[in-house]
């Protein structure tokens, strides 16, 4: 994962924003090498390594906060945008389930599931990555 890197290129010192898509490209298919439209090849290896976020380790038992994990979590306007953006696309899909599949214990499961990806999706944003 990276975050976004501004840089100057050192052939013509034009001004550069790579989002993190495009610092990902450059760091596995060109070797951290950034070619300007000047001509110029610059080497970004060393300010690619800097914008590098290492990976977050993932929660021992000893860091789960099981009060904070098992509270209610009032939520802020921001977060229950988040969850409309969320629950929109997922009721689609279950209303494309309901409409394609025929009646059966496949698609209860298939609709369950789905409500379970929404849950855990919600408590995701509620919790804040804990
Ligand atoms: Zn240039």
């Amino acid at each position: 994962m990276f975050d976004e890197l501004d840089f100057a290129c050192d052939g013509c010192g034009c001004r550069w924003r790579l989002v993190p898509a495009m610092v990902e490209q450059v760091a596995c298919r060109h070797n951290g090498m950034f070619g300007c439209p000047c001509g110029y090849m610059n080497d970004l290896s060393a300010k690619i390594e800097e914008a590098r976020i290492p990976p977050e380790p993932a929660p021992t038992r000893a860091d789960i906060d099981i009060d904070d994990l098992f509270s209610y979590h009032r939520l802020t306007p921001a977060q229950l945008d988040r969850f409309d953006y969320i629950r929109g696309p997922i009721k689609v899909a279950a209303a494309a389930i309901m409409a394609n599949c025929p009646g059966g214990a496949d698609r209860t499961t298939a609709i369950r599931k789905l409500r379970e990806c929404l849950m855990t999706a919600n408590a995701s944003i509620a919790l804040d990555r804990k």
